[in-house]
């Protein structure tokens, strides 16, 4: 995947809002999922990015503007000046989350290249997946791994007000397990982030057509992020932590862990 295909169009787009139910970086029809990612900005190169991305905590507001990657949570005052969709820090109109929040399935590739254009998650996307994260999803097999998938919804965001909204889904790559990367990546992890970006109003409980939506969403990026999967559980031994280094190099498919800043998860607004 060299950095040389990368489209040129993304830093270009202007800060007139879209017409209804458009994005403005999808020109083409987007391809069907694809074996790795559902979207083509997720094969660009990130190296650019994961220089930043080490540098920083990231939280669900953070941006990277110049980088394209923006954060389109904005609070009542920010609400007064930006139309949905505008990043709250460059105010660039980016994404249509009135097209988001249709919630259609058949629309998928449009969300998750939306969804991407946030910088959390992009990095949630694209981030690779910590020791726990590979235990977690290796222990459990595909099978039920996908089974546990709407329980974790209902239980992390189903409550008519969650407890600690905002915080219940950890960030740290070494505390979060393969299906806390899926609720950040497709905006599942608070009710706040299901709001903007599903149009899931907050203040009563899910109801099931937005938990089986939801679960969906979290089962592609799954099936996306780890195609390799087996369906049946893996013996996998417990973290050593001293050993992990070498552990890690002697696993061919085993992600680098080093250099990526634990992250905090809280709603600035
Ligand atoms: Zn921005
Ligand atoms: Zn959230």
């Amino acid at each position: 995947m060299a950095g040389s295909d990368r489209p040129s169009e993304v830093q270009q787009w202007s800060t007139v809002p879209p017409p209804d139910n458009t994005l403005p970086f999808d020109p083409e029809p987007l391809p069907p999922l694809p074996p790795k990612w559902s979207a083509p900005l997720a094969d660009a190169p990130a190296e650019g990015v994961w220089t930043r991305f080490e540098q920083v905590q990231i939280t669900c507001t953070t941006t990277m503007c110049d980088a394209n990657l923006h954060c389109f949570l904005l609070n009542k005052k920010l609400a007064k000046t930006l139309s949905p969709g505008s990043c709250r820090t460059c105010g660039q109109v980016l994404v249509s989350l009135q097209r988001t929040a249709e919630r259609d399935l058949s629309d998928i590739d449009a969300t998750f290249a939306a969804l991407q254009r946030e910088c959390i998650r992009h990095y949630f996307w694209h981030v690779p997946f910590g020791q726990k994260a590979l235990n977690y999803a290796r222990r459990a097999g595909r099978i039920q791994l996908e089974a546990r998938i709407e329980t974790r919804i209902r239980s992390r965001i189903g409550d008519k007000v969650p407890y600690r909204d905002g915080q219940q889904t950890p960030i740290s790559r070494d505390r979060t397990d393969a299906l806390d990367f899926a609720l950040h990546a497709v905006a599942s992890c608070c009710r706040k982030c299901a709001q903007y970006w599903h149009g899931i109003p907050v203040g009563r409980p899910l109801d099931d057509d937005e938990v089986e939506y939801l679960s969906e969403l979290v089962r592609r990026y799954l099936r996306a992020r780890l195609p390799d999967l087996q369906d049946e559980p893996m013996k996998v031994p417990p973290i050593r932590r001293r050993a992990q280094v070498h552990h890690i190099a002697a696993s061919d498919e085993q992600a680098p862990t080093q250099g990526i800043a634990p992250a905090r998860h809280s709603h600035a607004s």
